[in-house]
């Protein structure tokens, strides 16, 4: 029924867009000539639909290979919502369900029929796939399938044995975010692509911007943040269950509303919590890294790390759940010396010498990355092997913020001198107490007043003196160990520095607003805002709201999460649009003919009466 009809209509009629995204256009002509493709682009470049847009095009089922139960929902929710046939099968359904199922997909009902690698190891299975006429085999998340990847599944290996058991071979497309060569060669080789038109986009999401801070009070930087933010939804990442509770506990006292998500909660409150934060009920989430995988939720406004992370790969997968839909998102990320002390712990546990070498290199890289002067959107990109094209970004901390530069080799050196007279016994606490020249009766027990670094540095405060710590904590200047409580050391570097004549220089960021740009704009506010600005953007933030607000009620009726009804870039294009009527709702980006009817009236409604008031 649907043959022949031209990959642009269906765009706009089911999907809303008038363009494609890059790369998209290019995969779907590919794939509709019948060829085999590979398809490396990073989240929220818009994978699905490279695979969704053809199997609406081609007669027949497109057959959708998905690790995840929820990753599957989310996309079948998504197309039900467009009015395409879909369906999954998987361990989530009672035998009732997945009859139904079954038989609908052997009638051809489906255009698109999701499945788990395990399933294809089901004999039972395999009989129901000979009867369907299978269109195309798309596979997503396509790393699963190397054990090199980061979240090998065996049963990937399984699909090339499927797709030889068919009739007749459809063509194959694979997509994945995160490939080195490594992991496209396997792709390639165990998928037995056949000279398959591979495309890979650049990393950089230019929609994310990039904060590294060392606040003095971490809580009180995240909830100034929070504050600041309007009521966008967020995810706080911390390293551990501890933090994960006491930061979850410390906002509720502030009355932020947040609920929390880790391996030590039951699975029906992970599971609560989790869908909480996806129907945007609770707008915060705090979470330590087992929260993420699988979540395809669009409209995550800023990713927090409370603490940093292990590696950069982590850092740039756990951020870059901000913002899949295209619009501004904030990636912020605080820094502390004593998160080095919790990663060296950490990486201490593992008992292999090579994997340790390998986990303290990947922990300076990150530590650099905290600590550079420079563009951090050049750094990410620099670290997974590309250029971006300009040396600023405009659209990270770095880039934003007027960086000074103050000499402390002298402070340095002070410091350093200390730590070794006090016999390198003891934390940054008492070290700095020695400096300040502070009379406590800690120092007169061990007689401190007598070292020659007693009260050398008076005039600076006990925050000052820790940042410069930190700052050398980072240049591998001072190191910090300990069992019981953090104790300071001078490094092997520490000596040959203090040997030579280098100056010591700390960066200290002098914070500003980020310059309204035009395109800033256009990618609308950070956090669906609610914070006045000039009296338009106050205005699109009223309507914002409304429209936000519907779109909830409307989810909720539809037992989907809103971001499936409409994405926050659909709403801020109603904003700036300001549709009246049928035919010009429809010119907004991800209105398509389906949800027109459905639901046009309810927001056209809204958007005449704000207009009118
Ligand atoms: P990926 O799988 O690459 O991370 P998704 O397929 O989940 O990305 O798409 C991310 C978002 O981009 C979704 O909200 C999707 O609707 C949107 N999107 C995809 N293609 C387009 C397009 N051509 N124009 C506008 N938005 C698009
Ligand atoms: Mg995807």
């Amino acid at each position: 029924m649907q043959n022949n009809i031209g990959a642009n209509v269906i765009l706009q009629e089911y999907f809303g867009y008038d363009a494609f995204k890059p790369g998209q256009e290019a995969i779907i002509g590919e794939i509709l000539k019948g060829r085999d493709v590979l398809g490396i682009m990073p989240t929220g470049a818009g994978k699905s639909l490279c695979f969704q847009v053809p199997a609406l095009v081609l007669g027949g089922t497109a057959v959708v290979i998905s690790p995840l139960i929820s990753l599957m929902k989310d996309q079948v929710d998504t197309l039900c919502e467009m009015g395409v046939e879909a369906a999954f099968l998987n361990s989530s359904l009672d035998q009732t369900e997945f009859r139904s199922i079954t038989a609908k997909a052997r009638s051809g009902a489906y255009k698109l029929l999701y499945i788990a690698p395990e399933r294809l190891e089901l004999e039972s299975f395999q009989g129901l796939l000979a009867a369907i006429d299978v269109a195309l085999v798309a596979v997503d998340e396509a790393h699963c399938i190397s054990q090199w990847g980061h979240d090998f599944r065996p049963s990937y290996r399984k699909i090339s044995a499927m797709i030889g058991a068919l009739p007749s071979r459809p063509p194959i497309a694979a997509f994945t975010a995160t490939a080195t060569p490594q992991v496209r060669e396997d792709i390639i080789r165990l998928l037995k692509l056949q000279h398959p038109y591979t495309l890979v986009t650049g990393f950089d999401r230019e929609n994310l911007s990039f904060t590294v801070d060392e606040p003095v009070d971490k809580f009180k930087a995240l909830s100034g943040f929070i504050r600041n933010n309007g009521s966008g939804s967020g995810i706080i990442y911390c390293a551990t269950r501890k933090a994960v509770e006491s930061v979850c506990a410390k906002l509720n006292q502030l009355e932020i509303s947040c609920t929390r998500y880790h391996a030590g909660l039951s699975d029906s409150e992970r599971r609560a919590n989790q869908e909480a934060f996806i129907n945007d009920r609770i707008t915060i989430i705090t979470a330590t890294n087992a929260f993420g995988m699988g979540i395809d939720k669009s409209n995550i406004r800023f990713v927090l790390h409370y603490n940093m992370p292990k590696t950069m790969e982590n850092y740039y997968q756990e951020a870059g759940r901000a913002g899949r839909d295209g619009e501004r998102a904030q990636c912020i990320l605080l820094y502390s010396p004593s998160d080095i002390m919790t990663n060296k712990f950490f990486i201490e546990q593992g008992s292999d010498d090579t994997a340790r070498a390998n986990d303290y290199k990947k922990l300076q890289d990150i530590i650099d990355y905290c600590n550079t002067g420079s563009c951090l959107r050049q750094f990410i990109l620099n670290y997974f092997g590309e250029e971006h094209a300009s040396p600023s970004c405009d659209n990270c901390s770095n880039c934003l913020n007027t960086v000074n530069h103050t000499d402390i080799t002298l402070e340095a050196q002070n410091i350093l001198s200390c730590i070794i007279l006090m016999g390198e016994r003891f934390g940054s606490g008492l070290v700095i107490d020695v400096l300040r020249g502070s009379r406590t009766a800690r120092i007169k027990e061990l007689n401190f007043e007598e070292l020659p670094t007693y009260s050398l540095m008076p005039q600076y405060s006990k925050a000052s003196i820790k940042e410069m710590i930190s700052f050398m904590i980072a240049q591998g200047l001072i190191d910090v160990k300990g069992d019981k409580y953090p104790v300071l050391f001078s490094t092997r570097a520490a000596h040959t520095w203090l040997k030579s004549d280098e100056k010591l220089w700390i960066k200290r960021l002098i914070r500003q607003e980020p310059p309204k740009t035009a395109k800033a704009r256009k990618r609308g506010a950070a956090g669906g805002g609610t914070t006045p600005g000039s009296g338009a953007d106050w205005d699109d933030n009223v309507l914002f709201e409304r429209l936000r607000q519907l779109r909830t009620e409307i989810a909720s009726e539809q037992k989907v999460p809103p971001y499936i009804i409409f994405s926050d870039a659909t709403l801020h294009d109603m904003c700036h649009k300001l549709p009246t009527s049928v035919a010009t709702l429809l010119d907004v980006s991800g209105v398509g003919q389906f949800k027109l009817t459905k639901y046009g009236h309810r927001f056209l409604q809204i958007i005449k009466k704000h207009a009118g008031s």
